[in-house]
């Protein structure tokens, strides 16, 4: 069984969640299992080894991208940076508006999280419109940082989240 299967056999649909309409892919399987957590760890790892020649920091999600980001960060002997929903962060941060299926939320960085010139892959769960992602890559671009490219485990191919964030490539692990 290669790794890729691996984890495809952990992740679980439900439908109807959070709203009807909907159907989630959980990752939490692939959490609870150490061989399939280590083989999402392995392909992000292979993948930055390969297409990236030097990078800064992973910048992560909040919040699933929290669970993967630090495990590469590790690996690759690289910081890990925190995006965070608003007014979860201490001190001075930046953050912009985006917009979600219903309404608006804020994305936010501490200040002093990315330096001017630092090279960053951004990290997540899932891809579904590409907004979260996005509204990350405005905060690396006022923070000056260059995004290197973005990676999830799971892409919603139908909802082209990778063309809202073009020019910045996206991988990942896993599509529907
Ligand atoms: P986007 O901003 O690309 O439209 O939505 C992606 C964000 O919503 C990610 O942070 C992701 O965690 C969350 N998300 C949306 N749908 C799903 C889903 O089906 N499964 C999981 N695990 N996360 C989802």
């Amino acid at each position: 069984q290669s790794k890729l299967q691996l984890l495809q056999g952990h992740i679980r649909d439900f439908q109807d969640f959070p709203k009807k309409g909907v159907l989630f892919r959980d990752i939490c399987p692939i959490l609870k299992d150490p061989a399939s957590l280590t083989a999402v760890t392995d392909l992000f790892e292979e993948h930055v080894k390969k297409h990236y020649k030097q990078v800064d920091l992973i910048v992560g999600m909040d919040a699933r991208g929290f669970l993967f980001g630090p495990l590469l960060a590790q690996r690759l002997g690289i910081g890990f940076v925190l995006v965070r929903k608003k007014g979860k962060l201490p001190g001075p941060t930046v953050s912009v508006a985006y917009d979600l299926e219903y309404g608006k939320a804020e994305a936010e960085i501490q200040e002093d999280a990315v330096a001017p010139g630092q090279k960053v892959v951004l990290i997540d769960d899932l891809l579904a419109t590409g907004g979260t992602l996005y509204a990350a890559c405005e905060l690396m671009r006022k923070q000056k940082a260059e995004v290197l490219g973005c990676m999830v485990v799971i892409e919603l191919k139908e909802l082209k989240g990778t063309d809202r964030l073009k020019p910045h490539g996206v991988f990942s692990l896993v599509q529907y």
